[in-house]
């Protein structure tokens, strides 16, 4: 691209340039990316319409985020006189601009078409202030009667006629703030999405999706994948594969590789279906500066002020450090695990909840030493027979447990990728340990991104002690042109899929004329350690404690699935769980599932418990044979009875 930016570092590539690649890796720049995003197109050498889409929409995203990247943005070429006219204006002015040179440009011609279609000018320049057109005689004029700098001054001044920019801005373009911007952009709202990611204290930082797309469930279940495959490489021996366990090597950098390049897809779909949406995307840290008004900071310090008639925060979570020595300095967290450019080796994981099993389970499924420090109980809030299961489960599959232990300090024995740590930790009753570990990987909750965005401004209340914001059974703050959805809400489940129908309902209550609220009761979940649990419903705890133990019925029983039978490995420890409400026709209140594809399994019956499902109608519904489900269609015994659960066949 040669010089065809002046006065800017904005990044050029032209998918169009490289021939005869199979995949083809087109470089975005994005401000909040550690490494750029990657948006891959598939290209015979025979390009067709969908290669050509696909290029004219980068060309597109590329053209926005060049007016957007500063004040004055002119398009230009070298060889045009007006161009160099305005260029000299603006110069002798002493105001600065970004100048991007189409001719110098490889795709000159492609960009030229869509800045065409933006502008539906013919005649270059096409000069932008604050991202507004400004004709090239209105720029002459202004100029000649000093008045150039009072249009920079006048476009500050917005709103100038007492409406908003926006009618919606969301600040926080993850799970929940994506989905609810495309759905209010659906009934023609002019919406816009701040999205912005503060480095983690090692550093990292990734693309527009939020948590669950970067550094959340999907880099997760793909590492939870690469760990099953190694059972499977074990197994397969029984099955008639002749392959040499020791010689099969693990290579974490070509798995974090693939992953990465995967959510760098993901992170350009984003941005495209925000741009097919209409939904405007600001690459940028948003705050509350007036009761109406937002704040856009940029990674490079750019502002930029925007208003709007109502807001959505859905700035989800950060992980929470211990505040000991050596945390922030020495320790990761799964922000920085999934993208990690080296092997963690020997790893000690402090926390015992979802992230810290999750990341235990598949570190040590990859065949690394791993350790969890546990505070007091596995999985809390869970049903903790199912809790303590998976924690049996995964110590005869190699993962060490530190019972009842806090970490007071962590000391650099050795530099390195990964380096030597020594970890001091300390009981309840005041015993010290020391281990040495390659990595420590806090996972001890997460804390909730509401403390630095300005919600005193409009007067939006916060729980003091957690920072959850609170929220009506309409996602509705205390103010009430300002809602929140997602992992910020007080008392509700942190979950993908739960800030995705939050989003979208409140969009459609919002715009249109729905009144169909979050069902926030039965919400199933699954933990992938990497055996799965899956649970939709109350636990056997919570089901006591509501309905009295006298008035619910548990049926249960192991099980042995079948392709686990060849191998000779783990019967009884799958295990199946129902709890019945013997005063109402024993509906299922509690589903619990430890199985292998769990996940998939309780999505089924998540869906028959919201339908009221009873333990009759469990027993009359014909299984399928031979799976793991079906189990759940022939339970017999309960927990009351005592009677044997042991199985010893499918
Ligand atoms: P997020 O997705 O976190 O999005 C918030 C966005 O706002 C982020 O991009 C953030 O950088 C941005 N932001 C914050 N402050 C500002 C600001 N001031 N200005 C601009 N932008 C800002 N859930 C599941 O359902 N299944 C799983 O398997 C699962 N696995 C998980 C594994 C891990 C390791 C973790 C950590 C979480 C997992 N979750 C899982 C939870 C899931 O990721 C979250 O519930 C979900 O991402 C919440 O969505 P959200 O929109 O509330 O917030
Ligand atoms: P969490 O559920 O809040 O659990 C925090 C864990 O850290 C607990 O085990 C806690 O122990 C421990 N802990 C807290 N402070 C500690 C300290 N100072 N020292 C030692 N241990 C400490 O947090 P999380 O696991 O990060 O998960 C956050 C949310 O993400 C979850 O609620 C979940 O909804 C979501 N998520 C979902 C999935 C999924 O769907 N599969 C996966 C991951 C995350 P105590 O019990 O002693 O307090």
């Amino acid at each position: 691209m040669g010089n065809s930016v002046r006065k800017g570092k904005a990044v050029f590539v032209d998918p169009t340039q490289v021939k005869n690649l199979q995949l083809y890796k087109a470089v975005i720049e994005d401000n909040s990316n550690k490494s750029p995003e990657i948006i891959k197109y598939k290209s015979d050498g025979n390009e067709g319409s969908e290669w050509k889409k696909n290029q004219k929409t980068a060309l597109k995203i590329k053209l926005q985020e060049f007016i957007g990247s500063s004040d004055i943005v002119i398009f230009s070429k070298t060889t045009c006189g007006k161009c160099t006219k305005v260029k000299s204006l603006l110069d002798n002015m002493n105001t600065p601009y970004l100048a991007v040179e189409i001719d110098q440009m490889e795709s000159s011609q492609r960009f030229e078409e869509v800045l065409y279609e933006h502008t539906m000018e013919t005649t270059l320049p096409s000069v932008f202030v604050k991202e507004q057109l400004i004709q090239y005689d209105e720029i002459i004029t202004l100029s000649k009667d000093g008045l150039f700098q009072k249009l920079l001054e006048s476009k500050e001044d917005k709103p100038r006629d007492n409406s908003y920019d926006f009618d919606l801005i969301v600040i926080g373009g993850g799970s929940g703030g994506l989905a609810a911007s495309k759905e209010a952009a659906k009934y023609n709202k002019k919406v816009l999405v701040l999205d912005y990611v503060t480095p983690s204290p090692t550093g990292t930082k990734w693309g527009l999706g939020g948590t669950c797309v970067n550094v959340g469930c999907i880099p997760k279940k793909l590492m939870h994948q690469a760990a099953l495959m190694r059972q499977a490489l074990k197994d397969s021996h029984k099955y008639g594969w002749q392959v040499d366990a020791n010689t099969v090597q693990h290579s974490w950098e070509a798995m974090t590789d693939s992953i990465q390049n995967y959510i760098g897809s993901l992170n350009w779909n984003y941005r495209v279906s925000l741009m097919e949406n209409k939904v405007k995307y600001e690459n940028g840290y948003g705050e509350f500066v007036e009761p109406h008004k937002i704040k856009s900071t940029s990674s490079r310090g750019k502002v930029k002020y925007f208003t709007a008639g109502k807001f959505l925060i859905a700035t989800g979570e950060r992980p929470r450090y211990l505040g000991i020595p050596g945390d922030k300095e020495y320790c990761i967290t799964s922000d920085d695990l999934f993208s990690l450019p080296y092997c963690p080796g020997k790893t000690l994981v402090v926390g015992a909840s979802y992230v810290a099993l999750e990341c235990a389970g598949f570190l040590a499924g990859l065949g690394l030493d791993v350790t969890v420090m546990v505070r007091s109980i596995l999985l809390r809030g869970f049903d903790q027979q199912m809790a303590d299961k998976i924690g049996e489960h995964m110590e005869e599959h190699g993962v060490k447990f530190l019972r009842h232990f806090v970490p007071t300090k962590v000391e650099q024995i050795e530099a390195g990728t990964p380096g030597k740590l020594l970890v001091t930790a300390q009981s309840a009753d005041g015993t010290e340990i020391t281990g040495e570990y390659n990595t420590v990987l806090l996972a001890i909750g997460r804390e909730a991104c509401t403390r630095k965005i300005g919600l005193d401004i409009p007067g939006v209340k916060i729980n003091e002690k957690t920072g959850k914001i609170p929220v009506n059974d309409a996602e509705q703050t205390n103010v009430p042109y300002v809602y929140a959805i997602g992992d910020v809400l007080e008392d509700k489940l942190e979950l993908t899929p739960v800030a995705i129908q939050a989003g979208r309902l409140l969009a459609r209550r919002l715009y249109g004329d729905s009144t169909v609220k979050c069902d926030y009761v039965n919400v199933p979940t699954t933990v992938f350690t990497p055996l799965e649990y899956g649970a939709c419903g109350l636990s056997e705890e919570n089901a006591i404690s509501k309905y009295g133990e006298e008035n619910i019925e548990v049926y249960h029983s192991y099980f042995w699935p079948l392709e686990w039978t060849v191998p000779a490995r783990d019967n009884n420890k799958c295990y199946a769980k129902i709890i019945c409400n013997l005063k109402d026709n024993e509906k299922v209140v509690g589903f619990h599932v430890l199985a292998p594809n769990a996940g998939e399994i309780t999505q089924g019956f998540a869906a028959a418990i919201k339908c009221g499902l009873t333990k009759d109608q469990l027993d009359n519904t014909i299984g399928i044979h031979p799976v793991c489900a079906e189990i759940f269609t022939t339970l017999t015994v309960t927990k009351r009875s005592g009677d044997s659960i042991l199985q010893s066949g499918c």
